[in-house]
């Protein structure tokens, strides 16, 4: 009996045994366990610095690259710039030129415009003078028509004495027709009062027997032929 207590014994402290070492190892494999697990940890520490590392690198490379297109950018607008530059030079000199020349043209048109005002406070001048003018014509008009009216009422009265004194000259006792128109008065003995005429070749001075200047000896006076009309004139003694 004791041999079989004893047995179990054994076997039980066998058992004991074995579950300590077994406890040993898993204790060992446990601590293994641990050790890995700080490593790992570690790492994972490590990775997470590096990312964020490479985030930052990322976020540089990415400034970089904003930068890099921002660059280019300004240099194709500085570039630009120097272009548009050389353009502009040679307009801001064609501005310039034009400005002079609008200078230049405005100062024409001021002194055309003077010129201009000038002529036409002269045109106003004239067109006075022309009224004036045309005022006076109208005067002289009305003056020479009245004239001329006088003159032509003259002429007729004259034409009518003509006629009386050619009827009375044709019935003269003697037959004779003493003078073909009445005589009239001159000015001057070298000029016909009637025609104007003042060819002397064409005048005649003859005796006017109705004139007795002196009666012992017998003195007539004289009297002038016009040539080209016919008219008899007398001039008083000069
Ligand atoms: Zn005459």
């Amino acid at each position: 009996m004791v041999d079989k207590k004893s047995q179990t014994l054994i076997e039980n402290e066998k058992t004991v045994e074995e579950l300590k070492i077994e406890n040993a190892n898993l204790k060992n494999q446990l601590s293994q366990k641990d050790h890995d697990k700080e490593i790992l940890e570690t790492k994972i520490d490590e990775l997470i610095r590096e990312i964020a590392q490479n985030r930052e690198i990322i976020d540089k490379i990415n400034a970089n690259k904003a930068y890099k297109s921002t660059h280019a950018t300004f240099e194709k607008l500085m570039e630009e710039n120097t272009k548009l530059n050389t353009t502009i030079k040679p307009l801001k000199k064609k501005i310039s030129d034009l400005e002079s020349e609008i200078k230049t043209l405005n100062e024409i048109v001021k002194s055309i415009e003077s010129d201009y005002s000038k002529l036409e406070q002269q045109s106003d001048s004239y067109k006075s003078s022309i009224v004036n003018l045309e005022q006076e014509k109208t005067q002289i008009k009305e003056t020479s028509s009245k004239k001329i009216a006088e003159i032509q009422g003259k002429k007729v009265k004259k034409a009518k004495k003509k006629e009386d004194s050619k009827v009375t000259e044709e019935f003269k006792p003697d037959g004779r027709i003493a003078a073909k128109d009445k005589i009239v008065e001159g000015t001057s003995r070298r000029k016909c009062p009637i025609c104007g005429n003042s060819n002397t070749h064409l005048i005649r001075e003859v005796t006017d027997k109705s004139i007795i200047i002196l009666d012992y000896p017998k003195v007539y006076g004289k009297k002038f032929v016009c040539g080209e009309c016919g008219q008899s004139w007398r001039v008083k003694k000069e």
